[in-house]
């Protein structure tokens, strides 16, 4: 007598994560894992749902996010299960949880994180013990950053970091590797890190090498010199034999727009030689701390939140500025500490370099910004229903495969990313015709619509409508070996095609 599945998912078309399209068949689940893929209309199941006119896809992983505290503050996740992730890649843009060790507040742009009271993992290990204590709704797997690590040693993060320092540096990140990171994360382009020379992140990312682990950067700009600042990160990868992924690859300001194409054909020349790609959110506008720089009057600037006007969070800085009477740069300059989006892309470049075959999803959300942009709740069901069935930009399981398959080889989530038998059943039911983002810049913590059902490890975690899960299944998830092997690998998967 054959043991019941724990779920049985029938009638649905599965789109399992490889970019091929879906075929209608049945999925069974037992203890976490895929365990049958076919006509299993005479198994017995403990709990079915019938998935017919549903898509079913593996969950989504969220290649760029900075959930690094919210996941032990606020385990639910909800922002996340809601349009279908089951996993983030934390420790983004040079900003890390772990390790830090704080003398005071948390310097730029780090603050996005939370404040010092956020920044309680003075090592990797520990950071890894608090997020499986905290067992969030979503599995993760971690970063460090660099600018993380200037915090702990350099006592002035404006200049360049001496030799002994990036001895103190290489030490706690390779320690960090060693208990499980992905690798290493820089965020150039911000002030906090802006000085530090190329030779001091090769000396770095040197440390990635004997292990396998990838590179993952904030170019120095995303404005006119882009293609300079990408140089530098092939560089940087090629140097230490790591795997580069650009982060929210874009071509940011006005003198920069139509320019995706010059920048995706770098990154196709990098590939000829190298592993590398690139993460983006499907938005024209950005979102990050309040940065003078950035203040040009080219295009609307929004303010999300302010240390001193904590009541200016919403407003436009154009309309704040001249309520006080002053330029917009004076008015940026009061507001500091402040949070921002910055209306600054072009859809064009947006596009191109969302359907480019290098790419894949990542949100780039801020789930600590009380008026959050609205990639943080949207930016998953925004790529399958706005971008792939509204505009047609690739089909759905192009779509499905650059937040799932794809993603999963880069990070070398080997188990992950499929629906394929043996792997980890995180998984998401949703429906192809009503699938849509709901949140917006005026109200952005609005879950999406069309999602069904989503499964993390074999455990139901979301449906919408119902309170969150009383239990929450995601688990940290360390480096599973050389991302090098895993990064180009396009896995089969099991569908009967
Ligand atoms: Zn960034």
């Amino acid at each position: 007598m054959a043991v019941p599945f724990d779920w049985l998912i029938s009638g649905a078309l599965v789109i399992d994560g490889t970019d091929r399209p879906g075929v209608h068949t049945d999925v069974g689940v037992r203890a976490g894992r895929i365990e049958a893929i076919g006509d299993l209309s005479g198994a017995s199941a403990t709990r079915r749902l019938e998935g017919t006119g549903r898509v079913l896809a593996p969950g989504f992983i969220d290649a760029h996010t900075h959930d690094d505290t919210v996941v032990i503050r606020a385990p639910d996740m909800i922002a996340k299960v809601s349009q279908g992730v089951t996993t983030v890649i934390v420790g983004n843009c040079g900003i890390s949880a772990s390790p830090v060790r704080l003398t005071g507040a948390p310097p730029d742009p780090m603050n996005l994180l939370g404040d010092a009271s956020a920044f309680a993992y003075p090592d990797f290990a520990s950071y890894r013990r608090a997020v499986d204590q905290a067992r969030p709704a979503v599995n993760v797997a971690a970063l460090v950053g660099h600018t993380a690590l200037r915090s702990n040693h350099l006592s002035d993060l404006y200049r360049s970091a001496s030799a002994e320092e990036i001895t103190a540096m290489r030490a706690e990140l390779r320690q960090s590797l060693a208990d499980g990171a992905l690798g290493l994360s820089t965020g150039l382009a911000y002030a906090t890190a802006f000085a530090a020379e190329t030779d001091e992140v090769k000396a770095l990312a040197a440390e990635l090498e004997a292990v396998g682990g990838l590179y993952a950067t904030h170019l120095r700009s995303e404005f006119e010199p882009v293609l300079e600042a990408m140089d530098e990160a092939f560089d940087i990868g090629r140097s230490a034999r790591a795997p580069v992924i650009i982060s929210h690859l874009k071509c940011a300001g006005a003198g920069n727009w139509g320019r995706a194409g010059q920048l995706l054909a770098a990154l196709e020349q990098a590939a000829h030689g190298h592993p590398v790609g690139c993460d983006c959110y499907p938005y024209s506008a950005s979102s990050s701390t309040l940065d003078l720089k950035q203040v040009t009057g080219e295009y609307r600037i929004t303010i999300t939140w302010s240390t001193p006007h904590p009541h200016m969070g919403g407003r436009d800085l154009a309309d704040i500025a001249s309520e006080w009477g002053i330029s917009q740069q004076e008015a940026a300059r009061r507001l500091q500490p402040a949070g921002a989006i910055y209306y600054g892309m072009d859809e064009n470049d947006v596009q191109r370099i969302l359907a480019h075959p290098l790419s894949m999803v990542g949100s780039d959300g801020l789930p600590e910004d009380p008026h959050p942009h609205p990639r943080l709740w949207g930016a998953f069901a925004r790529v399958l229903g706005h971008y792939s069935r509204d505009l047609a930009l690739f089909p759905l399981h192009t779509a499905v495969h650059k937040m799932t398959g794809l993603t999963a080889a880069r990070f070398g989530l080997v188990d992950r990313g499929r629906i394929a038998l043996g792997q980890a059943a995180d998984l998401v039911l949703f429906d192809p015709r009503r699938i849509h983002d709901v949140a917006t810049f005026l109200d952005p913590c609005r879950p999406a619509e069309g999602i069904d059902a989503v499964w993390v490890n074999g455990a139901l975690a979301y449906r919408p409508a119902q309170p969150p899960a009383s239990s929450r299944h995601g688990r940290f998830l360390p480096r599973a070996g050389d991302l090098r092997t895993t990064f180009n690998s396009q896995p089969n998967g099991d569908l009967p095609l």
